[in-house]
C-alpha cells in the first residue's frame, strides 16, 4: 500500500490529522494544489488569494525541508492534478483531513480517482463535530453562553476549581466603552512581502477583474506559522491588555484598534485555538492583565469561534437558504463600489477594499445591521461577505451572516436580531460627526437611512419580533409613534430602494 496526503489550503498545520495519521513515514508523498477553477465559483478579495496561495507555498517549502516528498501544483482543477500525481507516485490510498466546509467535502466525495480516498476526522477545532452535536442534542436552545461555560470547564481555562476566575463567567458589561477623545491605539504587526508572496501578488494581479475584488499592492499580512506566532506575541504584549474596554468601538482611520488580527491565521490552520487561548491565559497570570480583556478575548475564541463551527455542522444543509423575514431586496451596487453618502458604510467599505479586514462590530452593527433593516436578501449578503473578507470561509460565514448578522435562521443562533438605529452607531463611533445625514432624524431629506430603515423593520416585522422576548421594550417605543410619523418613515424606507435600483 502506498499512502499519499492531500493538504487543503486551509489545513496548513503539521499537526493536522491526515499528516499525523501517517506517523513518521519517510518521503511521504504530499500534494497541495492551487486550482484556478476553484476560485471561479465566487469572487475573492485579491489579498485573500495572495494570503492563501502564499501560505500554501510557504508551508509546502517547510514540509519539503523536513523530508516530505511534496508536489506543489498550479492547475486548472483539482482532479487533473490529483490523477497525474496518484499515477506518478503509485498512490493506492489518498488521505485527506475532512474539510471544514461542506461544499468541499462534496468536491472530494465526487472525485473519480483510481485509489481509495480516506477522510481523517478534522482536528482543527477544540470541539469535534460529534462532541458539539452531543452537547447540542440535549438542549432546548443553543445558547452560546452555555456552550462557552462548558468549554471553560472542559478545557480548564480561567477556572478556580469549579468556579470561574473572578467569580463571573462574563465581563462583557465592561467591554462596551464608547470611543471618546484620543485613544492612543497600539500599532499592528505587519510584514513586507517576500519573494514568494511577491510572485503570488503578480499572479493575482494577472487574474481577470471579474474573479477578484479589492486592492492588493498594500498586502502586509503574515504568510506562515512563524509570522502568525509573531502576530500572536505582538497581540498578547501590546493589544490584549486593553482588548476588552474598546472592543465595540469604531473610529475613523483606526481600522484595527485593539483587535487581534488573528482570524486569517486561525482559519488557515497556522495557529491552533488552544495555544492562543493558553497564551492569553498565561499572560493574565504572569502580567496581571485585566480580566475583562483576557476573558473577553478568550470568549471570542473558545466560545464564539468554536460555537460557530459547531452550529454550522450541526444544522441542516438548508440553513444557508433560510430567510426568516422573507427579505428579497437586491444588494445595492455601493457594496462593491463603496460609493455611498452614508459615512459609516463608506469608511468600512474603503477599509475592506484596502485590507480585506473589518473588525467584529463593524461587520455586525454596521454592515449586517444595515443589510438586515434595509431588507436585503440574506443569500446575496452572505455571498458578498464571502467575497470581500480575508478570513471568509463557508463554515464561519454562514453562521455569522445568516444566523448572527441577519437573523435569517429565525433565532437558532441569536436570541434577538442585532438591528439598531443611528443612535447606536453614533454612540459607538465617530462616523456620524462627518456624515451628510443627521443621525437624530427619523425621516425627511437629511434623515439617516439607518433610522427610517430601523423603524420600518420593526413595524414590518412586528408580529415575528414580538415572539422574541428581548424585543418587547423596543416595540413599546414603536407603539408610541404617531400614525403620520410611521407613514412617513415607511414611505421613505420603501422609496429608498426604488431610487437606489433606478
Ligand atoms: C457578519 C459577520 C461576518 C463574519 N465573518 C467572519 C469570517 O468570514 N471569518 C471569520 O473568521 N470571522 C468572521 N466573523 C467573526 C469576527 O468578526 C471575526 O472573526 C473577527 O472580526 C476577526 O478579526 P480579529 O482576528 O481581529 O478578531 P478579534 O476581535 O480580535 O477576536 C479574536 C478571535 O475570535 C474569533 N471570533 C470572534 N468572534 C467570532 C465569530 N463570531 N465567529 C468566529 N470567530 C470569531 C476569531 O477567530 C478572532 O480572530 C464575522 C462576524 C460577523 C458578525
Ligand atoms: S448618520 Fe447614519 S449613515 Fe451617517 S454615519 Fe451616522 S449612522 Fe451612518
Amino acid at each position: 500500500m502506498s499512502i499519499g496526503v492531500w493538504i487543503l489550503g486551509d489545513q496548513l498545520s503539521e499537526n493536522q490529522s491526515a499528516l499525523q495519521s501517517c506517523g513518521d513515514t519517510k518521503n511521504l508523498p504530499i500534494i497541495l494544489i492551487e486550482s484556478l477553477n476553484h476560485i471561479k465559483i465566487r469572487k475573492y478579495h485579491k489579498q485573500k488569494l495572495v494570503l492563501v496561495w502564499s501560505a500554501m507555498r510557504h508551508f509546502a517549502a517547510e514540509l519539503q525541508d523536513k523530508g516530505y516528498a511534496v508536489t506543489y501544483q498550479e492547475s486548472e482543477d483539482f482532479i487533473t492534478a490529483l490523477k497525474t500525481w496518484v499515477t506518478e507516485n503509485k498512490i493506492t490510498e489518498l488521505r485527506v483531513m475532512t474539510p471544514n466546509d461542506k461544499p468541499f467535502l462534496q468536491t472530494i466525495q465526487n472525485l473519480n480517482l483510481s485509489c481509495k480516498i480516506i477522510l481523517i476526522p478534522n482536528n482543527q477545532f477544540l470541539w469535534s463535530r460529534e462532541e458539539f452535536s452531543e452537547w447540542a442534542k440535549t438542549r432546548k436552545s443553543l445558547l452560546m453562553e452555555d456552550f462557552y461555560r462548558q468549554g471553560r470547564r472542559k478545557f480548564s481555562i480561567l477556572m478556580d476549581n469549579n468556579k470561574p476566575v473572578g467569580d463571573k463567567w462574563n465581563f462583557d458589561q465592561e467591554n462596551r466603552k464608547p470611543p471618546k477623545g484620543k485613544l492612543n491605539t497600539p500599532s499592528a504587526k505587519w510584514f513586507t512581502p517576500d519573494a514568494i508572496t511577491t510572485e503570488v501578488i503578480n499572479k493575482v494581479k494577472s487574474l481577470s477583474d471579474d474573479l477578484t475584488y479589492g486592492k492588493v499592492d498594500n498586502f502586509t499580512w503574515g504568510i506562515n506559522r512563524q509570522q502568525a506566532l509573531e502576530i500572536l506575541d505582538w497581540f498578547i504584549t501590546y493589544r490584549l491588555p486593553n482588548f476588552g474596554t474598546y472592543q465595540d468601538a469604531m473610529v475613523t482611520g483606526e481600522n484595527t484598534l485593539w483587535h487581534a488580527l488573528l482570524s486569517p491565521y486561525f482559519n488557515l490552520g497556522l495557529l491552533q485555538p488552544l495555544e492562543v487561548i493558553q497564551a492569553a491565559e498565561q499572560a493574565f497570570y504572569q502580567h496581571q492583565l485585566p480580566l475583562n480583556s483576557v476573558e473577553g478575548f478568550i470568549r471570542q475564541v473558545l466560545g464564539w469561534r468554536e460555537y460557530m463551527y459547531g452550529v454550522y455542522h450541526f444544522v441542516e444543509e438548508e440553513y444557508k437558504e433560510l430567510n426568516y423575514f422573507n427579505h428579497t431586496q437586491p444588494l445595492p451596487e455601493f457594496f462593491w463600489t463603496g460609493k455611498t453618502e452614508m459615512n459609516c458604510l463608506k469608511q468600512i467599505f474603503q477599509q475592506i477594499e484596502n485590507t480585506g479586514y473589518a473588525h467584529h462590530i463593524q461587520r455586525l452593527m454596521v454592515l449586517s445591521n444595515f443589510s438586515l433593516i434595509a431588507g436585503l436578501s440574506p443569500q446575496e449578503v452572505e455571498s458578498w461577505f464571502h467575497a470581500v473578507f480575508i478570513d471568509a470561509y463557508d463554515w464561519v460565514m454562514q453562521t455569522n451572516v445568516i444566523g448572527m448578522g441577519l437573523f435569517a435562521d429565525g433565532g437558532i443562533l441569536a436570541s434577538k436580531p442585532y438591528g439598531a438605529s443611528a443612535n447606536y452607531i453614533n454612540k459607538m463611533s465617530d462616523y456620524c460627526q462627518s456624515c451628510v445625514y443627521n443621525h437624530k432624524e427619523k425621516f425627511g431629506e437629511n434623515a439617516c437611512p439607518f433610522n427610517f430603515f430601523y423603524w420600518h423593520f420593526l413595524y414590518q416585522h412586528r408580529e415575528k419580533l414580538q415572539k422574541q422576548g428581548r424585543m418587547s421594550f423596543i416595540l413599546k417605543n414603536l407603539d408610541k409613534m404617531s400614525t403620520a410619523e410611521l407613514e412617513s418613515i415607511c414611505q421613505q424606507a420603501e422609496g429608498w430602494h426604488e431610487r437606489e435600483t433606478n
